[in-house]
């Protein structure tokens, strides 16, 4: 292959292009052969095994338990939920026939197991000292999807999903709120260096099922909005189905409170969007499979080859993932493009010339000029390059989001800006004009967010008073 072989449609020109040539010829994921699958390939699944420890370290320390439920759903169960599976009837995948013969009952393939664990939480939670009870599922779900999209939306996909029990709705709602902050929000910050917008739903975009959502919102460099997380607070909709209910202390019987939440291999598309450019992905260094590259170059034969395995060692026993790009049927000049593509944060070569000065020539994936730096001194240099690559990526994305967010109370200021962001307007909280500026803007309400000034004025739409009190977000969304 050429380099223009190598190369993606420019960003400016069409962005959708640029990602989809992007997530294949960068190697995380190839098409798979059923509609809208995907085959996670090596590089996509350490990316993905690196945002999940993270994600598992946390959910673990917030006093959650992984547990394990069937993928087979009997198809009852969805129908005890009558907003639930109202809401997830179209995308469902349902198995007939089994073991030769049809099924005297359909299962549903799992779309998210709200109802196969309220059925089993109903079972074990009796008493108040069972509450609350808190669990996680790493899992794969199924929802057919009519426009896939690698990572965004995929027939199937991996996540995972909490799901937890609560004496009351204040302990319930405490819980959709931590994983909120302390799971997602710090998960998308800290290590995927996006700069999230932690709100709620407006009523028109909640869950189905749930009685308040939770979001985290990032912005894509093409201004779209990305849904990267989400914390429902089901109020007792699930327990009355269920019929999970417990005996208090003073031996009444009451219902319930539940919680879901869940967190998926489309944070990867978020990553990809928010930090890319025109050369390829560039990977937070958190994230990143391989954080330091080390291409041999010029006719340095076994010396160099052995300097470039002893200097990866190096770094890896200071805890830096490092790889030697080793392939001889590549020239250097491939592979510097090759693993810009591929979004590596830093690279070293490693020529005959560095053996006796023993050195190597640092390039970081985001310019600068290349720079020769002791070998000795590789392993300190890098762990602050890759610190400070991680924090210039959360604060570039940071502004690039605050330049393209307008606040406005004037209509044609709110077109222009969901046209290439976001825009915080007032607005009435009703579904109808929600509608009408999505048929009009193609922008939705993305979520009411947390941190914002009370505010009070009339609708940026109909004009009728405003409700929530304070500046919606609105954005045209993946
Ligand atoms: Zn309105």
């Amino acid at each position: 292959m050429t380099a223009d072989e190598r190369g993606v449609t420019p960003q400016g020109e069409d962005f959708s292009a640029w990602y989809n040539e992007l997530v294949i010829k960068a190697e995380l994921v190839d098409h798979g052969p059923a509609r809208g699958t995907m085959v996670i390939r090596p590089y996509g699944y350490r990316l993905w095994e690196l945002l999940q420890s993270d994600l598992d370290r946390r959910i673990k320390e917030t006093g959650h338990e992984n547990a394990y439920f069937p993928l087979l759903i009997p198809q009852s169960y969805l129908q005890r939920e009558a907003e639930h599976v109202e809401g997830f009837a179209p995308e469902l995948a349902v198995v007939t026939h089994a073991g030769g013969k049809q099924l005297e009952e359909p299962l549903i393939v799992r779309p998210t197991s709200e109802t196969v664990i309220g059925e089993f939480m109903a079972k074990w939670i009796s008493s108040h000292r069972d509450l609350p009870m808190l669990l996680n599922q790493w899992a794969n779900v199924v929802r057919w999807e009519l426009r896939p999209r690698m990572f965004l939306r995929t027939t199937e996909f991996l996540w995972q999903e909490g799901h937890t029990a609560h004496a009351d709705e204040a302990d319930a709602m405490r819980e959709t709120t931590l994983a909120l902050d302390a799971i997602y929000a710090r998960t998308a910050r800290e290590l995927a260096a996006m700069p999230v917008v932690e709100g709620e739903k407006t009523p028109g975009e909640r869950f189905a099922g749930a009685v308040r959502t939770l979001t985290i919102e990032a912005m894509m460099r093409d201004g779209r909005a990305l849904q990267a997380g989400t914390s429902h607070y089901m109020g007792t909709n699930f327990a009355r189905a269920f019929g999970i209910q417990y005996t208090g202390r003073d031996g009444e019987r009451s219902y319930a409170h539940t919680t879901s939440w869940g967190m998926s291999t489309r944070i990867i598309g978020g990553v990809i969007m928010t930090h890319g450019d025109d050369k390829g992905l560039v990977l937070p260094p958190r994230l990143a499979p391989y954080q330091v590259v080390i291409v041999p170059v010029g006719r340095g034969g076994a010396e160099v080859a052995a300097a470039a395995a002893a200097l990866a060692r190096r770094l890896a026993d200071a805890g830096i993932r490092a790889h030697v790009d080793d392939r001889p049927q590549f020239s250097p000049g491939f592979k510097f493009n090759d693993w810009e593509l591929r979004g590596v944060p830093a690279r070293l070569e490693l020529g005959p010339r560095d053996l006796a000065g023993g050195t190597a020539v640092l390039a970081m994936r985001l310019g600068g000029a290349k720079e020769p730096i002791p070998r000795d001194g590789a392993p300190a240099r890098l762990a602050d390059e890759l610190d400070a690559f991680q924090d210039f990526l959360l604060a570039r994305a940071t502004a690039f989001r605050d330049a393209r967010t307008v606040t406005t109370d004037e209509w044609d200021d709110f077109t222009t800006a969901v046209a290439a962001g976001w825009a915080r307007a007032l607005h009435c909280g009703t579904q109808d004009c929600e509608q009408q500026i999505k048929a009009a803007t193609g922008a939705t309400a993305r979520c009411i967010p947390r941190e914002a000034d009370q505010e009070s004025g009339t609708c940026i739409r109909c004009g009728l008073p405003a409700a929530y009190g304070k500046r919606v977000i609105f954005g045209r969304a993946y």
